[in-house]
């Protein structure tokens, strides 16, 4: 089995964890930014953050063979405040040159917020002017809905927004249609405790099909599974779904949107399909 799992916060795992991935097959990592846990007080937090995500975490992930790939910005749940929200806008396009950073992530909404749906538009214009590819977080449980809906508004109303290059992730039963209907991409995650169970996003997949999601396990510092998406893949063949649809979910598609990005580049060996590894 191949994967790539395109949504995990590797800063806030062990280093075992690597090794664990690589092991179950594991062929790329990426790492969306996202809230440490705690507030943090100053820009200079953030300065720090990125520099870990783009200097220190790849150097991590390498001991393992594993490409690391990152995604930048301020999390929706640290945009109550402004004038730290414009200071932290304002050191992310140092940043976007460097040679692991895929774009703009994951920003979103938590609380649907007025001051959250500002600095949500003000990354989908940074995004825009600097042609970054956007990661989008929707909110947890009650909030998703409407959350999802005020994220689709605030997209669309960008005219610079391409959807083919936007994945809005965290899609439950009841958002995936809205997300994949507007020509997004749409991300299932898997959580032990909320978001999917392996069994809810195969129900999903069987719905909806495979054509533009991605499964990834978002694993961070509160209770997840890093082989959430090999044990889901594994839940699929149980079900009868063959090899290769299995390779399309969780190895071909994140490569296909990953690799609208000339930087996302993995070890071609795994690529087999010369006319796939053309697409882009
Ligand atoms: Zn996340």
């Amino acid at each position: 089995m191949r994967y790539i799992e395109p949504h995990a916060h590797m800063v806030s795992r062990v280093t075992d964890d690597y090794a664990t991935m690589a092991a179950a097959g594991c062929r790329a990592i990426c790492e969306p930014a996202f809230w440490a846990g705690f507030d943090r007080s100053s820009v200079d937090g953030f300065f720090d953050y990125f520099c870990q995500l783009t200097e220190h975490e790849p150097r991590r992930a390498a001991q393992f063979g594993l490409p690391h790939f990152c995604w930048l910005c301020l999390n929706p749940k640290e945009a109550e405040n402004l004038t730290l929200a414009e200071e932290v806008l304002a050191i992310i396009p140092s940043f976007l040159d460097r040679p692991n950073v895929l774009g703009i992530g994951e920003i979103g909404l938590n609380k649907n917020s007025r001051h959250e749906v500002a600095v949500l538009e003000k990354h989908i214009d940074l995004a825009v002017r600097h042609r970054q590819m956007i990661l989008i977080h929707t909110p947890h449980l009650e909030d998703k809905w409407k959350g999802t809906r005020l994220i689709l508004d605030c997209l669309k109303q960008n005219p610079g927004v391409d959807p083919s290059r936007v994945i809005i992730d965290h899609v439950e039963e009841h958002t995936v249609d809205l997300v994949l209907d507007a020509g997004f991409w749409a991300g299932i995650t898997l959580y032990p405790t909320s978001k999917c169970s392996p069994a809810r996003a195969i129900d999903m997949i069987e719905i909806y099909g495979t054509q533009r999601l991605w499964l990834n396990c978002a694993c961070d510092w509160g209770q997840s599974d890093p082989l959430a998406v090999p044990k889901t893949a594994l839940e699929m063949k149980r079900r009868g779904h063959s090899e290769t649809a299995i390779d399309r979910l969780i190895y071909q598609n994140p490569r296909r949107f990953l690799g609208q990005n000339p930087k996302f580049r993995i070890d071609e060996t795994a690529c087999e399909n010369p006319s796939d590894a053309a697409e882009k």
